[in-house]
């Protein structure tokens, strides 16, 4: 299967072409032909899969076709909604990469930031619209955006909208487009509420979906360290040694969790950076920029910031700590792992957690590798030795080769004076 195959016009292969894309994946293969008749689509996937270009391409070509009359101010003619900054501006630049050559133009709005460079935009004019429902309301209401003209209506990730609260924003939008219109819908699960709002959106949608949320994760190697919670920094900074980590996405729980992990890591010289809600808009997007370009090796972020967070050659994600709902660990080790190349997850599991991952292991349906050779080791009791940890074969733990890439970990001083 090929791009060509789904006649989609030279424009657009052109780019694709230069973006290094040779074969559709599935959602792209199922979707394209889809979107390219004029039926509505109910898509079931999650990011990672490929679904920013199945709807962006298909949008570029149909709108493409039909270029706005020169001297005439553009009217938005497509929207796509998202729930967060990070998916609107990554969405924008899927779409710049994609539409290249299309003569098409794109702007994104959200909240957060100042709105004047956002309006400015919106009355030069623009063909396709990328926005968070907060700040699109607003804009809404203050007259710089008018819905009338939309053709093609795209809704991202329906299910994190619910999860965030924003179902009401979503629906005032949606009364506000216009009948005649192609809508997209997507979500990576189907619960009733959003089967429900799906039904008001969509008129005799085609249904495609592609790998339910556990099977996703296949590709990525998973290794879980058993570890007392005081000695969590002491790992990362012990796994971090090994210099064939070049960049990590470190998780925790919480904000000021992933402040503290940042402040430890910089105590010990390594470069690090924090996202999550309470940084602003600009600090976040230049803490991803840095971490992009391999400036800062590690960026550790909350789930809600880096929902949808796209780095091309992610390979390590590390779970500081392990998320109580299983889903979230799947969501969080699929950041590394896009489109079919692998990547490695590390956990870090205490005491406390051992009943998470068992959750975990039972939703993606098998057991997660636990490393034992390392100097931190929880010290387990019977009655909290969980069932994949082997009792036999306890190594001595001498090795200066990381456990896990069999890397060489060079300059080896434990910051605890651990021996191992
Ligand atoms: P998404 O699920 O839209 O977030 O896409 C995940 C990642 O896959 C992004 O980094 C895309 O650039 C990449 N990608 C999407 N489609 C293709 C393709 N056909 N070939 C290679 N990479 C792709």
């Amino acid at each position: 299967m090929s791009f060509q195959s789904l006649q989609i016009v030279k424009p657009i292969l052109k780019a694709l072409e230069e973006e290094g894309y040779t074969t559709p994946t599935p959602i792209q293969a199922q979707a394209i032909p889809i979107v390219l008749q004029g039926t509505d689509l109910l898509g079931c996937a999650q990011t990672g899969t490929g679904k920013t270009a199945a709807f962006a391409i298909p949008i570029l070509q149909i709108l493409g076709a039909a270029p706005h009359t020169p001297n005439k101010k553009r009217k938005i003619r497509s929207l796509i909604v998202t729930p967060t900054r990070e998916l609107a501006i990554q969405i924008l630049e899927s779409f710049r990469a994609y539409g290249r050559h299309t003569g098409l133009n794109f702007t994104v709005v959200f909240g957060g930031v100042n709105q004047n460079p956002q309006t400015s935009a919106l009355r030069a004019g623009v063909d396709i619209l990328i926005a968070t429902p907060g700040r699109l309301l607003d804009l809404m209401q203050q007259g710089f955006v008018s819905l009338q003209d939309i053709e093609i209506f795209v809704l991202d990730e329906a299910d994190r909208m619910l999860d965030m609260g924003f179902i009401n924003d979503v629906k005032k939008i949606i009364a506000r487009l216009p009948q005649k219109r192609q809508s997209l819908f997507f979500s990576a699960t189907m619960p009733p509420e959003i089967t429900k709002l799906a039904g008001t959106i969509l008129h005799n949608p085609s249904r495609v979906s592609v790998t339910p949320v556990s099977s996703t994760v296949e590709i990525i190697e998973q290794f879980v360290f058993y570890v007392e919670k005081g000695n969590k920094n002491a790992l990362l900074v012990e796994l971090l040694r090994d210099k064939k980590i070049k960049t990590a996405l470190v998780f925790t729980r919480t904000k000021h969790g992933a402040d503290k992990v940042v402040r430890m890591l910089h105590q010990h010289r390594i470069p690090a950076a924090a996202i999550h809600g309470n940084k602003s808009q600009n600090i976040r997007q230049r803490a991803l920029s840095e971490f992009k370009a391999q400036r800062t090796r590690v960026l550790v972020a909350t789930d809600i910031a880096a929902r949808g967070i796209d780095i091309e050659d992610l390979e390590y994600v590390i779970n500081y700590d392990i998320p109580n709902i299983s889903e979230t660990y799947v969501h969080r080790i699929g950041r590394t792992g896009r489109a079919g190349a692998g990547g490695t997850a590390f956990s870090f599991c205490d005491a406390e957690e051992t009943a998470f991952l068992k959750d975990i292991e039972k939703l993606i349906g098998k057991k997660i590798k636990v490393i034992e050779n390392h100097p931190y080791r929880m010290q387990f009791t019977g009655a909290t030795l969980p069932k994949n940890l082997p009792r036999s074969k306890r190594s001595s733990g001498k090795s200066r080769n990381s456990p896990v890439t069999g890397g060489r970990i060079s300059h080896y001083r434990s910051p605890l004076k651990a021996s191992w």
